[in-house]
């Protein structure tokens, strides 16, 4: 849990809670990130009770697993950014 400010008015915000959103509901929220995760994903959710922004976090335990990709030749995760598998040199872009 974190210590976060509103960004409009600079008030503390509280955390309202976990909620599990299951894949193809979050595109309104996360924009492109449901599409790198397999499954459903938990965010925190932060809202500001002096304007009502609500704000949302991926919670830090998750943090590591955004960005990994999963090789589909040898089945192994490894950073988002690589062109080819680090372990087996499968390439994604041919
Ligand atoms: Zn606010
Ligand atoms: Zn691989």
């Amino acid at each position: 849990m974190k210590n976060i400010s509103c960004l409009r008015c600079n008030t503390e915000m509280n955390h309202t809670g976990t909620k599990k959103f299951q894949l193809g509901e979050t595109g309104w929220v996360l924009g492109d990130l449901p599409n790198l995760l397999a499954g459903s994903m938990e965010v925190d959710i932060y809202t500001c009770a002096s304007c009502g922004k609500i704000e949302f976090f991926i919670p830090e335990d998750k943090n590591s697993e955004i960005g990994l990709r999963k090789c589909p030749s040898c089945g192994k995760k490894h950073e988002f950014d690589y062109p080819k598998c680090p372990f087996c040199k499968y390439e994604y872009y041919k």
